[in-house]
C-alpha cells in the first residue's frame, strides 16, 4: 500500500509540476504562429466538405441527386447531422444546437420532371412553393408577362405561360388572374447570362400550380419551337410543406483566461435558393469548418496558444432568420461578441481571383441605404483584416481588398445591432459590377466579382469550388489569422496597428497533456498491478 501511495502522489506531483513549472512551455512569435495555422489549413479537406454538404437526395427525374440543406426538413436534420459529427470527431470544447424558438413553413422539394415531345431541356428547376401534382398544357408565350398588355389578345386559361419575366409576378398575373395552368419562364432572358442553368426563384406561398424556371438557351428553343406547331408541356413535382423549427449547430474553442467573451464566426449552412448552393455556401461552411478543425487541433498538441477569449464557430441554419433570433436571444450579452466574421461565396469569382474584405464605408462617409443604420464602426476590423491581407499577400493570396457594405448575409444583422462584423468572400451574386471605394480606402471604383452560377441549377462543385479552389484556401487562411489575433488580445489588436509579427507569445501547455495522461495511465498500470500481488503472500504466513 505504501508503494502504491508513494508511486499517486509522485504522479500527481509531476502533472501538477507541468502546470505549475512550465517546462514544456515555449515562445513563439506571432509571425511563426500565424504560419502555422494558415498551413494547417488543407484545400482538400475543403473540398471534401462541401461535396459532402451537396450530396443528398433531392433533384430531377433521372440527374445526380444533393441535399439542399433546408431547416425545417430531413435536408436540414442532415446537413447538421454531419457538421455535428465533425465537430464531435474533432473534440470542439462545448457543442450545443441553437433552435429558432419560431417555428415556420418550409418548401420539402423531393423530385419533378418537366418534359416536351422530341425536346431535351439543359435545366428546368420548380419554383419554391410549386404545387405538387401532374399537370399539363399548351405553351403559349407572353413576352416579359409581368404586366396586362403582355396578356392582351392571348388565351392563356388553361395553358403553360412562357414568359421572360420574375417568376413571382409572372405566376400573379399568367395563374391567378388569368387562370393559366402553370408558368414557365427563362428570367433573366440575357445572353450570357444562365446560359445553359436556370435561376432558381419562387412563386407565392400557398400556390396551387407550378412555376418552372429554365435556362437561356431552353428559352431560346422553346419560342422557336412555338413558330411551327403547338408545344405541349408536362410538369409533375413532389413536394410539400412542413412546418417546423430551424436549428443551428454550435462549436467552441474556449477560452482561457476570459472565456465568456468570444469571437463568433458565421456563414449560412442552408443552400436558401433550394438548389446544390456549392458555391452559395456551402464552400463558407467549408472554410468555417477548416477553420475550427486546424485551430483546435494546434491548440489541443500544444502548437499555438489558447487564445484568451473564445471562439464559436455558428453555422447558421437558416440565413439571416436564426441570425436575428440568435442576436435577440443573446440580447443581454452582445457586448461579449468581440467581433463576427461571416463567410458566404467563398468559392468562386468568375471575373476575378480577388479575396474582400467588407464594411470600409462603416460608419462614414457611410451611405443611407434607407433601411439600414448603425452606430458600430468597423474600421479596427477592416484595419486588422487590410493588415493581415499586406502581411501575407503573394504567400497566402495573390489578392485582396476591403470593399464597402453590401450586406445580404449573416453579418448585417450583427452590424445593424451595433456589433462589429465583416464578411470575407470572394465572389457576390449574379453580375459583377463597379461601385465607389471611399476616398479613405484609396478611392476611386472597386471591382465587385460574382459568380455566374449565382442561386441557380448550376451552382455545382464542379462548376464552382472544383474549378477555382484556392478561393476557399484564401478565405480561410485569412479568416483563421484574423480570428486567431482577435482572440489572442484583441485589446493589443485595436489600438495598435500593424501588430508585430515578432512579438513574442508564450504557449501554456494545456492540461492534461498526453504526456501528463500517459503517466497516470502507467503509473496506476504498476499500481493495480502491486495491489493484486498483495494477497498472494498472506497464506505462506
Ligand atoms: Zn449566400
Amino acid at each position: 500500500m505504501v508503494l502504491v501511495a508513494v508511486l499517486l502522489i509522485m504522479s500527481i506531483l509531476l502533472n501538477f509540476s507541468a502546470l505549475a513549472f512550465p517546462v514544456s512551455a515555449k515562445n513563439l512569435s506571432l509571425r511563426d504562429i500565424e504560419r502555422m495555422v494558415a498551413e494547417e489549413i488543407k484545400r482538400d479537406n475543403m473540398i471534401q466538405y462541401v461535396i459532402d454538404l451537396c450530396s443528398g437526395t433531392m433533384g430531377p427525374e433521372g440527374e445526380r441527386l444533393w441535399n439542399p440543406r433546408t431547416q425545417g426538413t430531413p435536408y436540414g436534420e442532415a446537413s447538421n447531422a454531419y457538421i455535428l459529427e465533425k465537430f464531435e470527431d474533432w473534440g470542439l470544447d462545448e457543442i450545443e444546437i441553437f433552435e429558432n424558438p419560431e417555428a415556420t413553413d418550409w418548401y420539402y422539394l423531393k423530385t419533378w420532371n418537366v418534359s416536351i415531345e422530341g425536346f431535351t431541356f439543359y435545366a428546368t428547376w420548380p419554383c419554391k412553393w410549386s404545387a405538387a401534382g401532374e399537370f399539363e398544357g399548351e405553351l403559349v408565350y407572353v413576352g416579359e408577362g409581368t404586366s396586362d398588355e403582355d396578356y392582351e389578345g392571348k388565351v392563356v386559361e388553361g395553358k403553360i405561360v412562357l414568359a421572360d419575366g420574375r417568376a413571382r409576378s409572372v405566376y400573379k398575373l399568367a395563374v391567378e388572374k388569368y387562370n393559366a395552368t402553370g408558368i414557365l419562364t427563362d428570367s433573366p432572358n440575357l445572353e450570357g447570362f444562365y446560359t445553359t442553368w436556370a435561376r432558381c426563384d419562387s412563386i407565392p406561398f400557398g400556390s396551387e400550380r407550378p412555376g418552372i424556371a429554365t435556362s437561356y438557351m431552353d428559352g431560346q428553343s422553346l419560342k422557336g419551337l412555338l413558330d411551327n406547331d403547338p408545344v405541349t408541356v408536362h410538369i409533375y413535382i413532389d413536394a410539400e410543406v412542413t412546418h417546423n423549427t430551424s436549428k443551428s449547430v454550435i462549436g467552441t474553442i474556449r477560452g482561457r483566461t476570459s472565456s465568456e467573451r468570444y469571437v463568433l464566426v458565421v456563414g449560412h449552412a442552408d443552400a436558401d435558393a433550394g438548389n446544390m448552393g456549392a458555391d452559395d455556401n456551402a464552400s463558407g461552411i467549408a472554410v468555417l469548418m477548416e477553420m475550427a478543425r486546424a485551430l483546435m487541433k494546434l491548440i489541443r498538441e500544444g502548437k499555438i496558444p489558447r487564445p484568451n477569449f473564445s471562439i464559436k464557430f455558428m453555422p447558421v441554419g437558416t440565413e439571416i432568420f436564426d441570425t436575428w433570433a440568435y442576436i435577440e436571444a443573446h440580447e443581454e450579452e452582445l457586448e461579449n461578441i468581440i467581433a463576427v466574421i461571416n463567410f458566404d461565396e467563398c468559392g468562386y469569382g468568375g471575373w476575378a481571383d480577388m479575396l474582400y474584405f467588407e464594411g470600409n464605408d462603416i460608419p462614414a462617409p457611410f451611405k443611407s441605404y434607407g433601411w439600414f443604420t448603425t452606430e458600430v464602426s468597423l474600421q479596427p476590423l477592416m484595419n486588422m483584416l487590410n493588415n493581415i491581407g499586406k502581411d501575407y499577400v503573394g504567400i497566402y493570396w495573390d489578392n485582396y481588398t476591403t470593399n464597402p457594405f453590401l450586406g445580404g448575409s449573416d453579418h448585417e444583422p450583427y452590424v445593424e445591432a451595433g456589433v462589429p462584423a465583416t464578411i470575407i468572400w470572394t465572389d457576390a451574386w449574379w453580375a459583377p459590377e463597379y461601385i465607389e471605394q471611399p476616398n479613405k480606402w484609396g478611392g476611386g471604383e472597386i471591382f465587385l466579382d460574382a459568380c455566374p452560377y449565382y442561386h441557380s441549377s448550376g451552382d455545382t462543385p464542379e462548376n464552382t469550388v472544383l474549378q477555382e479552389p484556392w478561393n476557399m484556401e484564401w478565405s480561410a487562411r485569412s479568416g483563421a489569422i484574423a480570428v486567431l489575433r482577435l482572440a489572442l488580445f484583441r485589446a493589443h489588436i485595436l489600438s495598435d496597428f500593424p501588430v508585430n509579427l515578432e512579438e513574442q507569445v508564450e504557449i501554456v501547455p494545456e492540461f492534461p497533456t498526453w504526456t501528463s495522461m500517459l503517466l497516470i495511465l502507467i503509473v496506476l498500470t504498476i499500481a493495480v498491478a502491486v495491489y493484486k500481488q498483495r494477497p498472494l503472500k498472506t497464506p505462506s504466513q
